[in-house]
């Protein structure tokens, strides 16, 4: 390249300052009117994001909290989770949602994933929850985690688990917005846990979840651990609760974000169609299975010699990200919990090649084609 020419300006891997500069005006007034209000906690802006987001959602209940690992621990203590309890988790995800399981004392079984959705896999499932039985476990349910913003298989694992009782928690901390053959990610489980952390989907400034159902019961435990246990007699705590609210000045930025994330979704779905023409045959590309949508949390590719492969993109200014490099029972944390006997050979295999792109609405193409570009000279 003649030194005459600026470098090409660096790209950003998730870009929320472009999130930022579309609704800046709105957000800074919705902002205002809380200082205005003053009403920083509970205020009115959370149960109107909470109406507006049950239906988006398309189920009776949202309930927001603090953060998605919160909206986790929120669903298992709504279902009795403790002490002495099972719940069978896929290995390769984020570390919340095994956490959320051993923070209550229960113990998460360890599931692999199919290497096509790097979804849970009903026959690791199946194994899993024979050795459970075996080992004189007590389960209780299943956490499907609908990684990248691809849904699980729920059919599949539905057939599965609701024979033997067990309860569903659906991980939609990536996949709000996602469909799975016409239902909607959050409402996939018997109860849905999302996130609002920046990064994700639907992302606030700050930290922030919610917790989904249709079971009214559940949805008055919801609310009633999100602040405390608390019962009718606010100085009466009923139950051992956690302090978990959504701030009201997030609840207010996530007004703003929620009307523009139809759009929002729209732009991703194209970001990642033009990433599959260009990068197909080249590297192995997600597939989206018929009769799903993904919300394309991430743009996850498997490569080779991903050490190379990385390097030689961040040398043309182009960053990438490795989620995960470690599955969960692989981590000093999670090593001593139980695992399908069969192995986890796929959560391994794709700990070792996967490559996440840029992915943001706001991804301009001609940026998009320097990125396929360089790829593609990175494998040759
Ligand atoms: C981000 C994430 C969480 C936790 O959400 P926080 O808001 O960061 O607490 C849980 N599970 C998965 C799969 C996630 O990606």
């Amino acid at each position: 390249m003649p030194d005459t020419l600026a470098p090409p300006a660096p790209i950003a891997f998730i870009d929320l300052a472009a999130q930022h500069a579309r609704i800046a005006d709105r957000v800074r007034a919705a902002i205002g009117r809380v200082l205005d209000h003053g009403g920083y906690i509970m205020g009115p802006e959370v149960r109107k994001f909470e109406d507006q987001l049950a239906a988006f959602v398309g189920v009776k209940h949202a309930i927001s909290c603090a953060n998605g690992t919160d909206a986790l621990l929120l669903g298992l203590m709504a279902k009795g989770v403790g002490p002495g309890d099972a719940l069978l988790v896929p290995s390769f995800t984020f570390a919340a949602t095994a956490e959320a399981v051993a923070l209550l004392g229960a113990t998460p079984v360890f599931v692999d994933v199919a290497e096509s959705t790097f979804n849970l896999d009903p026959a690791s499932l199946a194994v899993a929850i024979a050795d459970a039985k075996a080992a004189g476990l007590r389960l209780k349910g299943v956490i499907p985690v609908d990684l990248f913003g691809l849904p699980a298989d729920y059919d599949a694992i539905d057939a599965v688990v609701r024979p033997l009782g067990l309860f569903v928690l659906e991980d939609a901390a990536q996949s709000l917005g996602a469909r799975y053959r016409g239902r909607v990610a959050g409402a996939l489980g018997d109860i849905g846990a999302t996130s609002f952390f920046p990064a994700k989907p639907l992302g606030c400034y700050g930290d922030g979840g919610a917790v989904f159902t249709d079971d009214d019961a559940l949805a008055a435990g919801l609310r009633s651990l999100r602040v405390h246990g608390q019962g009718t007699d606010k100085y009466d705590n009923v139950r051992i609760g956690l302090n978990a609210r959504l701030d009201t000045i997030q609840a207010a930025v996530l007004i703003e974000k929620l009307a523009i994330f139809d759009d929002e979704i729209a732009r991703r779905q194209r970001v990642a169609d033009r990433y599959t023409d260009g990068l197909d045959g080249v590297v192995a590309v997600p597939r989206v299975p018929a009769g799903y949508a993904s919300v394309w949390a991430q743009y996850t590719v498997l490569v080779d010699d991903r050490e190379h492969v990385a390097a030689a993109l961040k040398a043309e200014g182009i960053p990438t990200a490795v989620y995960y490099p470690l599955p969960l029972h692989r981590q000093t944390a999670y090593r001593g919990f139980p695992c399908a006997s069969s192995g986890l050979p796929a959560s391994e295999r794709l700990a070792r090649r996967v490559l996440s792109l840029p992915m943001h609405p706001y991804l301009e193409t001609d940026v998009q084609d320097r990125i396929i570009a360089a790829l593609r000279r990175a494998v040759r």
